[in-house]
């Protein structure tokens, strides 16, 4: 099928939702599940609130498997229309425990890339699938029409509005977010590397997990309370249309965030420097939340987008507005101990729509 210019179409911001299974200690617990599907995009929460049901462009129940994510959640359009030159943009947002790396990368996340084939291929989050389909695709065009192609690759993590470059950790000069709203922002002296296979990309994602923050007060996870960010660069020699001597580079990307979870932290708990951790990772998911929604209705698009309000909007303006399209994946638990958080992640994605 052919990439279609998005700005001819309503499906600008595609809002799916995927649902994980109750899980052992939720069921020794008779944590039951709340959560119903109905049909392909319909949820009905029946928990201890009033029930409320919700529609999205899709949803996955516990049954989905990474395969089915991977056709039907809409990523290979995303794919597509970075191979065109268009920026694409797909993230995952949830409660910690949701489900998000696991949809993204896999279970245990970088872990998998250490498992058996077989094992990989069946469990491969939406990353690696998306990834291999993007090569795939290249080497076909390429083939076709006899143009090379480069991917660049960038990995970073926005961790308490301070961005940590996770390909180059050693990294020491504080990377600032530059540009603007009309070209774009980017990261200066953030290391871009290039890559030629999938293995090459695996290898960094593993290295970027290790890289990734450690939140003192929360050993066990060390990757809820930052973003992590990976972008990559599509770079294709093409010939010009009325002079086929003509060369140009045609540029897309394709932009993976695997957000901070979106729980609340008790303000209790949350003192000084956690404090402020806290407000921050609130203040880009608020802003963030903000900024698509605005997006998503015609007329608040046209006004104006508040994408200054926090480094991990800045970063996804151009994906998140300009010719951009975005998957925004809405993770939550179905246990009843989880009503009150996942009933705020619906909302949130509601508001994308
Ligand atoms: P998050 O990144 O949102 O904090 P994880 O992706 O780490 O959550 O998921 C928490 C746990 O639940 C992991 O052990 C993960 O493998 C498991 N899990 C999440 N989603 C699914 C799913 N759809 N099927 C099976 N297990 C899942
Ligand atoms: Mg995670």
């Amino acid at each position: 099928e052919q990439a279609q210019d998005p700005s001819t179409e309503k499906d600008r911001v595609r809002v799916i939702v995927r649902i994980r299974p109750v899980n052992n200690r939720e069921m020794e617990k008779n944590d039951r599940s709340i959560l119903h599907c109905e049909g392909e995009t319909s949820i009905l929460v029946e928990g201890a609130q009033p029930s409320r049901r919700f529609t999205f462009d899709s949803v996955f129940d516990v049954s989905s498997t990474q395969e089915d994510v991977f056709h039907y959640s809409g990523i290979k359009r995303l794919v597509d229309m970075a191979i065109e030159g268009y920026i694409s943009t797909c993230f995952a947002y949830g409660q910690t425990g949701s489900g998000k790396t696991h949809t993204m990368l896999g279970p245990g996340g970088a872990a998998i890339f250490r498992m058996d084939e077989n094992y990989r291929i069946k469990n491969f989050g939406l990353v690696p699938r998306a990834i291999n389909y993007l090569f795939q695709r290249l080497r076909e065009k390429a083939q076709e029409t006899n143009t090379p192609f480069y991917i660049r690759v960038s990995y970073c993590e926005i961790y308490n509005e301070q961005i940590r470059d996770l390909i180059n950790p050693g990294h020491t000069e504080s990377l600032q977010v530059r540009g603007s709203v009309e070209d774009g922002f980017y990261v200066g002296n953030l290391f871009q590397t290039y890559i030629e296979t999938m293995d090459e990309l695996l290898t960094i994602l593993e290295e970027g997990e290790l890289n990734r923050a450690m939140a003192s007060h929360n050993l066990n996870d060390t990757s809820s309370r930052s973003h992590a960010m990976l972008s990559i660069q599509i770079e294709q020699d093409i010939q010009g249309n009325d002079d086929p001597k003509e060369q140009m580079t045609r540029q897309g990307k394709l932009v993976f965030v695997d957000l901070a979870g979106s729980e609340k932290v008790k303000v209790s708990l949350s003192k000084g420097k956690q404090l402020t951790e806290t407000n921050n990772i609130n203040k880009s998911l608020l802003t963030l939340g903000t900024c698509i929604s605005a997006l998503s209705d015609p007329v608040k698009r046209a006004g104006h987008i508040p994408y200054r309000d926090s480094k991990l909007t800045r970063l996804l303006a151009d994906s998140l507005g300009g010719h951009g399209i975005t998957l925004m994946i809405a993770c939550i638990s179905p246990a009843s101990s989880c009503e009150n958080e996942s009933l705020s992640t619906l909302r949130y994605a509601n508001r994308a729509k």
